[in-house]
């Protein structure tokens, strides 16, 4: 189906609720600094939170009465959700967070749209019917036909990306046609699926994250990597600094965020002579680098666009 949300027509200019919130942070790494920031915020404004591990829930699926167990017991109602899945929990989590969506909860980013970003694939193929600008990308799997794909983005210089990579780990730069024949003859040899795309020299080793919220960019930061290195994860030796993103950039983001249905969004982007061109829309994006980067308030800007989104009056348990 068609992914068209209205996420972002009534803010900011709905009445923020005043009454305290009961909200789930859904996540793993309850310890991690995203999640103590986006408690601290929710409870310095009054909030009540409580850290749910995705992998604990129970889901007991029932027409009239959907509930969540957690370790054997029933969980509250709960005003708004923040998930914050992790990879490898994508599907469970996506199925959780629809429970208590079902149980009237405000999710921010709903389950669809987290299971779109995740999915590269479908992910770029949204983001191109949306007009958004990418590297010229070619997918494949296990592909016999190697010198169309090199052809397709041009040639080499270009970069091998294996889909299940993060933090830049299986991420290959091919400076010559023979290099990208073998590192993709490597990948094909493994039945891994991979993307080829072009190599946009031009960013010279810098990436820009735009931090989305509710359709506006509130913070943003530079990743440079280290020199020697084209790729600018934090892991692997890339520093952060501040930057000043262009009005197009800005667009782009949100741009992006929107074409994915996503409220709370990390927009990846390269600086090409034509202009932004995304890498990597992602939808539980971490709050260490672009806060301490940026010197903005980000856990507080999410908070408050929660007080703006969950239902005026609170979720109820059905005939209890
Ligand atoms: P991951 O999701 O594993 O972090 P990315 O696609 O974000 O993989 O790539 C890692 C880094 O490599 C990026 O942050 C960027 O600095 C660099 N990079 C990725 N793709 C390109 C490209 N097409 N051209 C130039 N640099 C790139």
């Amino acid at each position: 189906g068609e992914l068209s949300y209205d996420l972002y027509k009534d803010f900011p200019k709905r009445r923020p609720v005043k009454r305290p919130l009961r909200i789930a942070i859904l996540t793993r790494e309850p310890n991690n600094y995203s999640s103590q920031r986006l408690k601290d915020s929710a409870e310095t404004r009054g909030h009540v939170v409580e850290m749910i591990n995705t992998a604990r829930c129970t889901l007991a699926i029932d027409a009239s009465d959907p509930d969540v167990y957690y370790d054997g017991k029933p969980l509250p109602h709960y005003d708004a959700v923040i998930p914050r899945i992790g990879a490898s929990m994508t599907s469970y989590g996506m199925a959780v967070l629809r429970q208590f969506s079902m149980m009237g909860a405000y999710c921010l980013n709903i389950p669809e749209a987290i299971g779109a970003s995740r999915d590269k694939l479908y992910a770029h193929q949204v983001l191109a019917r949306a007009g958004i600008q990418m590297p010229v990308t070619a997918f494949a799997h296990s592909p016999k036909d190697t010198a169309n794909l090199i052809s397709h983005v041009r040639g080499a210089p270009l970069v091998v990306k294996l889909l299940q990579s993060t933090q830049g780990r299986g991420v290959v730069l091919a400076e010559t046609r023979k290099a990208a024949e073998s590192v993709i003859d490597a990948f094909r040899g493994l039945d891994a699926n991979f993307i080829v795309q072009e190599f946009v020299k031009e960013a010279d080793g810098a990436d820009i994250r735009c931090f989305v919220v509710g359709g506006k960019v509130v913070a943003s930061m530079m990743r440079q990597a280290e020199s020697g290195e084209f790729r600018s994860n934090l892991h692997r030796g890339g520093s952060a600094k501040r930057v000043r993103i262009t009005k197009e950039e800005r667009a782009s983001a949100v741009q992006a965020a929107k074409a994915l249905g996503l409220s709370v969004a990390g927009v990846d982007m390269l600086r090409s002579s034509t202009g932004p061109k995304i890498l990597e829309v992602n939808s539980s994006p971490g709050l260490e680098g672009v806060e301490r980067t940026s010197g903005k308030d980000v856990a507080g800007m999410i908070v408050e666009y929660i007080e703006g989104h969950v239902r005026q009056v609170p979720p109820r348990r059905a005939g209890k």
